[in-house]
Parts: structure tokens; C-alpha cells; sequence
């Protein structure tokens, strides 16, 4: 397929390689990164999506996201599919499907789970909302670049699945990283604390998948100096979304509030930016009661 691709950053390049390396025709723009290897380079998000028959967005978050589909949907050939990938708030990604109806594109919101390393080895999953016919047009496309594809519903519906999914995360994550501090203060030992948690009702994939606790499970960021991995930083973006979108949707999400108070204090108070978002761990530990 001729594809556009807009936005060539830590995410977008590793996905458009897989994109050429799949056999796809890819022409990138991005206003800072250089086009990944194999990909051709245009001049404007324009004139990446002409001719295109899917133009594929991995932006950094809703404002831009709609300044770049007003850009390129006038650019864009009847029928052709508008792919964002980006992690944005529910009521862009629905406002930037209204705009490419209205222009007789279709449209997809599919955001993604499986951070640089899930795009660099293609076994990313995108949580997708659109169409039908929009979801089988890309479909091959998501079969290059992921594992899997999960249609969510009309549009809309991939967004909120992520910012639900992440905001599960982010409590699991404070809550698995607390009780290791707990534990440590009451003398309990962490190997000890890993073997009955991970095969117990506490188990979650904070703790058993991506343990923030060093020399534990299988090997995590904690292993690695905490260096992301997934940073603090877009844990924060994303509960931000989904407390905006909770309360556009008048929905009592006490836990994601109080999660995305904790991540906002850690990344812009202490020492969270740049650091993985299990860092929480280290964070609670050097913490008496507050
Ligand atoms: P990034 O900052 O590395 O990449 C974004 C790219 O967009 C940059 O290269 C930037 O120059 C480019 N850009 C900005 N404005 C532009 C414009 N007007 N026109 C063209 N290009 C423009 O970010 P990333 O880590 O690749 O993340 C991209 C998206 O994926 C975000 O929405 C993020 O929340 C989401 N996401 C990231 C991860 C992760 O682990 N990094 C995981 C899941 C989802």
C-alpha cells in the first residue's frame, strides 16, 4: 500500500521501518526527526498524505494532532483512511474523525500498548476505534507494525480503551510499589514478597511482568538504574487524559485521580522526569507516612 507516515519520533520510526520492511510504500514528515531508513522524505505532513491510500499520525497529542488533520485531510484522495495512532484525549480523536467524515475519508483512533521496544519488534497492540470498513483497510498495516488488533467500537472507542487500560496501570503500579515499601519496613524479604504476590490475589502485570523492585521477576527497568522503559512523564499524560475524560463523562475515578496527583508531584516536584514509572518504588521507600 502507498502510505503517509507524520510524525517520525521514538514510536512513529521504529513502526514506519516496519511498515517498508513489511513490502509498504512509506513517504514520512516529520518537523524535527530524520525519515528511518527505506522511508522517503517529504516536504510537508501535506504532502506525505497525497496519494496516499492510508495516512498513518503518531503525534504527540491532541492540539497537534488536529492541526496536522487540517492539514493533510484536504490532501487526501476520497476513500483514503486517516490511521492516528497517538495517545490523545477521547473528544480530539472523535473531533478529527467528524473532520475526515465530512471530507468522505474514513478514519481510525488507534493508539498503541508496547512502548519503543513493542514498536521496534512489531508486537505492538493497537485498541482501535472507527469503522469496519476503515478497521479491514488498515488491518494489514496493523499486522506489520503489532500482535494484535482489537476493534473497540465507533470512533473514539480505541482512545478510551487506552486511557482506561493505563489508568488501571498507573494505580496497579503505586500500589504494587507501596506495599514493596511496606514490606521492606516490616522486615519482609523481596524475593519472599515477589513468590506469594505474583501467584496470589495481588498479582498484576505491574508486579509480575514489570516488577518495580530490582534483583526481582523478570528483568525490568528497576534492573536498569529505572531508566525507561515507560517514563513517569506519559504515565502522568495519560492519567491527565483519563481524569479529563472521566470528568467530561461524569464518572467517579477516585483511585486514577489520586494515581495521577501522585505521578504530577513525582514528575514535577521531586525526581520522576526521565525516570521509568516504576521509579515510584524508590520514590515511597525514601518516605515516611504522609
Ligand atoms: P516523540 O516525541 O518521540 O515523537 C513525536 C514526533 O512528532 C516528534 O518526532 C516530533 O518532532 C513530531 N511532531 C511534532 N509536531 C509535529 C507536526 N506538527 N508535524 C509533524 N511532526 C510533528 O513521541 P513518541 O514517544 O514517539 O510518542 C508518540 C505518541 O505515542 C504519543 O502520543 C505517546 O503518548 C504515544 N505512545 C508512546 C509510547 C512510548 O513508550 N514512547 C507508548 C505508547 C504510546
Amino acid at each position: 500500500m502507498r502510505i503517509g507516515f507524520i510524525g517520525l519520533g521514538n514510536m512513529g520510526a521504529p513502526m514506519a521501518a516496519n511498515l517498508v520492511k513489511a513490502g509498504h510504500a512509506v513517504t514520512g514528515y516529520d518537523v524535527a526527526a530524520a525519515a528511518p531508513e527505506g522511508v522517503t522524505r517529504a516536504d510537508s505532513a501535506a504532502g506525505a498524505a497525497k496519494g496516499a491510500e492510508v495516512v498513518i499520525t503518531m503525534l504527540p497529542n491532541g492540539a497537534i494532532l488536529k492541526q496536522v488533520a487540517a492539514e493533510v485531510i484536504p490532501a487526501m484522495e476520497p476513500g483514503a483512511v486517516l490511521l492516528d495512532c497517538s495517545t490523545v484525549d477521547v473528544a480530539s480523536a472523535r473531533e478529527v474523525a467528524a473532520m475526515a467524515a465530512g471530507a468522505g475519508l474514513g478514519s481510525l483512533d488507534a493508539p498503541v500498548s508496547g512502548g519503543v521496544g513493542g514498536a521496534a519488534a512489531g508486537t505492538l497492540t493497537f485498541m482501535v476505534g472507527g469503522t469496519p470498513e476503515a478497521f479491514a483497510t488498515a488491518k494489514p498495516l496493523f499486522d506489520a507494525m503489532g500482535r494484535k488488533a482489537v476493534h473497540c467500537g465507533p470512533a473514539g472507542n480505541g482512545q478510551a480503551a487506552k486511557i482506561c487500560n493505563n489508568m488501571i496501570l498507573g494505580v496497579t503500579m503505586i500500589a504494587t510499589c507501596e506495599a514493596f515499601a511496606l514490606a521492606d519496613k516490616l522486615g519482609l524479604d523481596r524475593q519472599a514478597m515477589f513468590d506469594v504476590v505474583s501467584t496470589s490475589s495481588g498479582q498484576s502485570w505491574s508486579m509480575n511482568t514489570y516488577c518495580p523492585a530490582p534483583g526481582v521477576g523478570p528483568t525490568s527497568p528497576a534492573d536498569n538504574g529505572y531508566r525507561p522503559g515507560f517514563a513517569a512523564e506519559l504515565m502522568l499524560k495519560d492519567l491527565r487524559l483519563s481524569q479529563a475524560a472521566a470528568e467530561g463523562a461524569d464518572a467517579d475515578t477516585p483511585m486514577g485521580a489520586l494515581a495521577a496527583a501522585l505521578y504530577a508531584r513525582f514528575v514535577e516536584e521531586e525526581d520522576g522526569r526521565g525516570r521509568d514509572f516504576s521509579a515510584m518504588l524508590p520514590r515511597f521507600e525514601g518516605r515516611g507516612r504522609t
